[in-house]
C-alpha cells in the first residue's frame, strides 16, 4: 500500500479508480477461539454452530472455502463535516453472500481480518474490546427493535494488536478479535459518494439501479430514483427516531457510516445515555465540537442525506425534485418523533396539544439530567394522583444523579401534573397505556461501564458477565435482569472507557 521511494516520505493510500471493490484475502491469525455465537441469527440464516476447530477457522478468516469470494468495498465519506476522499473497507472483508432457508440473502463480513487495499496505514485488525462492543451492541439493538446490522460470531485471534489506549496516548498491546457481521448489505452513502466524486456516472447509475432492484424492488418506473431517495430518507428518519427512543448515541455518524438500508452500522465509540444530556457525545475525537452528540443526531442525519442527494444529483435531470424530497425531512422527522414520544409516554394517540407536554418534558429532563432509562421506568409506576411536589420528587428519586434544586423540583412537579392530567384523558384503558409504555421503554440497556467490566473480566479469562449480558440484551423490556437496573456508578464517570471512547477503538 505504500510507494517505495516516495521522496516526501508521505505514505499515499492506494486509489482504486473505476472499481467499487478490490479482492482482499483475510490474513490468517495464530489461534482462533470462539467466544460467542448468535443462535437466533444462525437459525434464521440456516447456519450451524461450528463444532470443530476447522469451522472456527472460517470465522477467523484462516479458512476461505471454495464458494467464497472475499472482497473489500470501496467507499468515500464526509467525516466530521469534511470531505475525506476515498476510505473503503480497511478492516472489513466480505466473504460472500449467503442465501438463508427463507430465500433472503445476507452479506457475511469479517471485521478485523487483516489489511485490504483500503487499509491506508492501519493494520486491518480489531481488538477484543471493540469487537465485543460491536458484537453485543448490534445484537442488543436488534432485540430492542432498532434497525441494525447483526453479528453472528465473535472469536479471539490469539494475536496481540497495538493500540493507543483511549485518549491518554499510550500505546499498548491488546488481544485481537474478529466479528462476523451480517446484513442484507453493508452499502453506505459513501459508496455512492465515491462514484460521484470520481465522476464515474455509469458506475453510479449501475450501483443505484442495482441497489433499487435488489433492496427496493417495489420501486419501479420513470421516477424511481427520486422515490428511492425518499425511501432511504424515511428509513433514516425511522432509525434516528428509534435511537432517540432507546437513548442511543452512535458517536461517529460520518457518511461512510450511514447505511443505504437505514440500518445502524459501524459500532465504534457509541453509548447509551446514562444521565439525560442531549449534548453528550461518547466520542473523545468529537470534543469539543460535539457534532455527534445525542441531541444532534437528527440534524446530522439530515446533513448526511444532503451529501447523498448531492452524490445522486448528476443522475437526475431536475435537481429541484431531489431537493424537495430532502426538504421533507423536517416534517417527517417531527411527526415520527412525536408519535414515538407519545408511545413512550403511554398516550392513547397523539393530539396537537400533546406537543407542548412532550417539549416541556424533554426540557425538564435536559435540566435535571436524571438517568434516562430509570426515569421512564419510574414514569410507568407513577400513581395517577399526585398529592404534592414532595411526592413527585420522591417518586423519581432512584433516577437522579444529583440533588434537585428548588426550581428543578418545581418544574418536575409541574410536568408531572400535566402528564397525569393528560393520561387521565386517555380513551384507552390504563392497562393498554402501560403496555404501550412497557413496549417502548427499555428496562435493560448495555451501559458502557457494564461493557467495560465484561471486557476486563473476559481479558482475564472470566466470561460470567459477558454471558449474562448476552442473556439480558435479548429481553431488554423485561424485569428479568433487574440486577442491572441501576444508575451508572459514580466511579464509572471518571474511568476511561466507561463513558467515553476513541474513534480508533
Ligand atoms: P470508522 O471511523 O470506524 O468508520 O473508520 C473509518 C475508516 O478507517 C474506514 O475506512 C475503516 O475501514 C478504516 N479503519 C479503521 N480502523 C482501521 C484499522 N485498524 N485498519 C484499517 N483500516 C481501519
Ligand atoms: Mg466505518
Ligand atoms: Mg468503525
Amino acid at each position: 500500500h505504500t510507494f517505495p521511494g516516495d521522496e516526501s516520505g508521505n505514505v499515499r493510500p492506494r486509489q482504486t479508480p473505476g472499481v467499487l471493490y478490490s479482492k482482499a484475502i483475510p490474513t490468517p491469525v495464530a489461534d482462533p477461539k470462539q467466544l460467542a455465537w448468535s443462535d437466533d441469527l444462525a437459525r434464521e440464516l440456516g447456519i450451524q454452530k461450528p463444532e470443530n476447530p476447522e469451522e472456527v477457522h472460517i470465522l477467523a478468516g484462516n479458512l476461505v472455502t471454495p464458494s467464497m469470494y472475499p472482497y473489500a468495498a470501496c467507499y468515500a465519506g464526509h467525516q466530521f463535516g469534511q470531505w475525506a476522499g476515498q476510505l473503503g473497507d480497511g478492516r472489513a472483508i466480505t466473504l460472500g453472500e449467503w442465501e438463508a432457508t427463507n430465500g433472503k440473502t445476507w452479506e457475511l463480513q469479517l471485521k478485523g481480518a487483516g489489511q485490504t487495499p483500503y487499509s491506508r496505514r492501519a493494520d486491518g485488525r480489531a481488538v477484543l474490546r471493540s469487537s465485543l462492543r460491536e458484537y453485543l451492541m448490534s445484537e442488543a439493538m436488534h432485540y430492542l427493535r432498532v434497525p441494525t446490522t447483526r453479528a453472528l460470531s465473535l472469536v479471539s485471534t490469539g494475536d496481540q494488536v497495538l493500540r493507543d489506549m483511549f485518549y491518554n496516548g499510550n500505546a499498548a498491546y491488546e488481544p485481537g478479535a474478529i466479528v462476523m457481521r451480517v446484513a442484507p448489505s453493508f452499502l453506505r452513502f459513501g459508496n455512492f459518494e465515491i462514484l460521484a466524486a470520481r465522476e464515474e456516472l455509469d458506475n453510479l447509475r449501475k450501483l443505484t439501479d442495482w441497489t433499487i432492484n435488489r433492496f427496493y424492488p417495489h420501486i419501479q418506473g420513470e421516477n424511481k430514483l427520486i422515490e428511492w431517495f425518499s425511501e432511504v430518507l424515511e428509513r433514516t428518519v425511522h432509525m434516528v427516531v428509534e435511537w432517540l427512543r432507546v437513548g442511543f448515541v452512535h458517536g461517529v455518524m460520518n457518511t461512510d457510516n450511514m447505511s443505504i438500508l437505514g440500518l445502524t452500522i459501524d459500532y465504534g465509540p457509541y453509548s447509551f445515555l446514562d444521565e439525560y444530556d442531549p449534548t453528550f457525545t461518547p466520542n473523545t475525537t468529537d470534543l469539543p465540537g460535539r457534532r455527534y452528540a445525542f441531541g444532534k443526531q437528527t440534524y446530522v442525519a439530515y446533513w448526511n442525506l444532503g451529501c447523498l442527494a448531492s452524490a445522486l444529483a448528476p443522475l437526475v435531470g431536475d435537481t429541484k425534485q431531489l431537493i424537495a424530497e430532502l426538504e421533507k425531512y423536517e416534517e417527517l422527522y417531527w411527526h415520527t418523533y412525536y408519535v414515538m414520544m407519545g408511545n413512550k409516554l403511554g398516550l392513547d394517540k397523539l393530539r396537537a396539544e400533546d406537543l407542548d407536554l412532550i417539549n416541556q418534558l424533554i426540557e425538564m429532563l435536559s435540566a435535571i439530567k436524571p438517568d434516562m432509562t430509570i426515569f421512564y421506568q419510574l414514569l410507568m409506576q407513577l400513581p395517577l394522583t399526585i398529592e404534592s411536589k414532595e411526592v413527585a420528587v420522591e417518586h423519581f428519586k432512584e433516577s437522579y444523579y444529583k440533588q434537585l434544586k428548588p426550581e428543578e423540583a418545581d418544574t418536575l412537579y409541574q410536568v408531572v401534573q400535566s402528564y397525569v392530567a393528560r393520561i387521565n384523558t386517555n380513551t384507552c384503558s390504563r392497562e393498554a397505556s402501560l403496555q404501550r409504555m412497557q413496549e417502548n421503554n427499555p428496562r435493560f440497556v448495555l451501559r458502557n461501564y457494564l461493557l467495560h467490566q465484561a471486557i476486563q473480566a473476559l481479558e482475564n479469562g472470566d466470561d460470567a458477565l459477558f454471558l449474562k449480558l448476552q442473556a439480558a440484551m435479548k429481553e431488554p423490556y423485561s424485569a428479568k435482569f433487574d440486577e442491572f437496573f441501576a444508575k451508572k456508578p459514580s466511579w464509572a464517570s471518571q474511568k476511561a472507557g466507561c463513558s467515553m471512547l476513541s474513534c480508533s477503538s
